[in-house]
């Protein structure tokens, strides 16, 4: 059967992109963005070393997770195999992003978890957001398997001296994941500044995701 590559969903990567650079989670052509089609299992990911700004729907790259390419004019992201392994690891995943930001790369700088200390990362994220244990270089095969390895059940992991990843079961919330990563490392490191953060006790963690998944926002998606 013949499978439809969808022009929308290249509208939604270019149209992410943008919002990336726009919220300072990146820099020039770093980072990339993929969100998998359910329907098709088709992954659908931004070009390699393309200004965020130039990148047009035809520049996205339509893939298999074997990363056999079905369509579009440039060459995929570098990171293709890491976005392809956590895909294949974690089938509730529908949207991946990888940023270059600045709060979060400290901790990559120093090889730290992040643990929780907002309400929102505690929801979307969980209790922290691991740093993988060793280095890996970008666009290795090696990169993605110790990514997912340190991933896990979270929505996030932070890279060894280069990034972020986020994840989501699309790709607005893989976006959301993205930010609130950010805003949590940025306040554990202004809380280090005044005190010792205090941590949450992980049965408040388990009532707040479950919260965030079944009920907050839900009832108002319908007026959008
Ligand atoms: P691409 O421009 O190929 O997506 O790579 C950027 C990057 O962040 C590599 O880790
Ligand atoms: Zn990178």
């Amino acid at each position: 059967m013949e499978h439809a590559v969808r022009d929308e969903l290249k509208q939604t990567i270019q149209q992410t992109g943008l919002q990336m650079v726009h919220d300072g989670m990146t820099v020039g052509t770093w980072g990339n963005i993929s969100l998998r089609d359910f329907e098709t299992g088709y992954i659908y990911i931004s070009p390699s070393g393309m200004d965020y700004t130039s990148i047009q729907p035809q520049h996205v790259v339509v893939m298999t997770t074997d990363i056999e390419i079905i369509d579009g004019e440039a060459e995929p992201s570098v990171e293709r195999h890491m976005h392809a392994e956590v895909y294949k690891a974690r089938t509730d995943v529908g949207a991946v992003i990888h940023t270059h930001p600045i709060y979060s790369s400290v901790f990559g700088a120093v090889w730290m978890d992040l643990p929780a200390v907002s309400e929102d990362f505690a929801q979307i994220v969980g209790s922290q957001a691991r740093c993988c244990p060793n280095y890996q270089l970008p666009g290795t095969a090696e990169l993605g398997r110790e990514a997912v390895a340190t991933l896990g059940a979270y929505n996030a992991v932070i890279l060894p001296n280069h990034g972020a990843l986020a994840v989501g079961p699309d790709i607005r919330t893989a976006l959301k994941v993205s930010q609130v990563l950010e805003k949590n490392a940025q306040i554990y490191l202004l809380a280090k500044l005044l005190g010792t953060p205090r941590l949450f006790e992980q049965k408040d963690i388990d009532t707040m995701q479950q919260f965030a998944r079944q009920h907050y926002g839900k009832k108002n998606v319908g007026l959008i």
